[in-house]
């Protein structure tokens, strides 16, 4: 039993977690897997304000380290289900725990491209991160499909370890300028234009790519940074008005669910940011603690 319940420790849980805990509020946070989130495959963050530049691993650690120090109560653990009667009843593989609040950050999952060879070349030649996995394809050609900041951070990142870096854009780019205009210094990026992925070739490894124009690209390795969408299936059979997949939310992050709220990527919105994560946090937690 504790007060509010955070589901996932990306800079959207861990900083709600800060504030609750500052508050006086018994917290217990979720994370599957490492805390952190989508900061860990960013090599470089440089518009977190306080830091100029930094790893997204260290600022991932930092905030980590900033909640583990307040003693807040970090299980590792899987939620597969929230079921809610008087209270709410958070279940997880080993464990159930009721909460008066429960807070939803569990961000977003790559999305796939969905395309012919896709699934049976995946960690052969096909990868979702390349902070991950760069390092494979070290002195080879390599290409990333998106046109947004995922895909140009990771561009920048794989042409200082990958001899060739192509960038498949199916429409324009919509990446900032900062990292558009870094890229074009670039000589080893190349931006292709109004193509799509037809098909992935290779029986046992990636080898080639069939692109929509019919042409063929030669490349060892391909990256798909073509963003996200929530996997919220653990909230199954709960009454939550959602848009487009993302969990509706009031100015305070609470959703049409008494007591659920939800922060971060997995909450429709304009701006997807570290930092307007971190916010929602905060304002879910003051939100919370006016309610107790
Ligand atoms: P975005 O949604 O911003 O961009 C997705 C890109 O993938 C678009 O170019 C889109 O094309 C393309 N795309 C989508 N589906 C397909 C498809 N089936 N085939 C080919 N291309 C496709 O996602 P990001 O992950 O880049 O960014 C998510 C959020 O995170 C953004 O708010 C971004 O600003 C933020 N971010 C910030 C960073 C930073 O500041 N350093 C770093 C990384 C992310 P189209 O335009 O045609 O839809």
């Amino acid at each position: 039993m504790t007060k509010c319940v955070i589901i996932g420790a990306g800079p959207a849980g861990m900083n709600a977690a800060l504030y609750l805990k500052r508050a006086g509020i018994d917290v217990d946070i979720i994370e599957k897997d490492v805390p952190g989130g989508e900061m860990l495959k960013t090599d470089k963050i440089e518009n977190y304000l306080g830091f100029s530049s930094i790893a997204g691993g260290d600022l991932a650690l930092n905030m980590f380290r900033q909640i583990k120090d307040l003693g807040v109560n970090i299980i590792k653990d899987e939620v597969l289900k929230v079921v809610k009667n008087d209270k709410f009843e958070v279940q997880l593989t080993t464990d159930k725990i009721s909460a008066d609040y429960v807070i939803v950050a569990t961000g977003r999952v790559a999305r796939k491209l969905g395309v012919l060879g896709e699934e049976a070349l995946v960690n052969r030649g096909i990868s979702y991160c390349a902070v991950c996995d760069g390092a494979f394809y070290k002195g080879l050609d390599v290409a990333i499909v998106g046109g947004g900041d995922s895909a140009l951070t990771e561009a920048l990142y794989l042409s200082d370890i990958c001899n060739h870096v192509y960038v498949l854009v199916r429409k324009e780019l919509r990446a900032s300028h900062i990292l558009q205009n870094r890229v074009k210094n670039k000589d080893n990026i190349t931006i292709l234009k109004k193509v799509q992925v037809s098909s992935f070739n290779g029986s046992d490894r990636l080898t080639d790519i069939t692109l929509s124009d019919g042409k063929n690209l030669l490349v060892n390795g391909l990256f798909v940074a073509i963003g996200g969408m929530p996997d919220l299936r653990f909230l199954n059979g709960l009454d939550i008005d959602m848009k487009d997949g993302y969990i509706l939310t009031d100015d305070k992050m609470e959703s049409s669910l008494n007591g659920l709220y939800a922060i971060g990527d997995v909450r429709y919105k304009n701006v997807y940011q570290i930092i307007t994560a971190a916010s929602d946090g905060a304002i879910a937690a003051v939100s919370i603690k006016e309610g107790v």
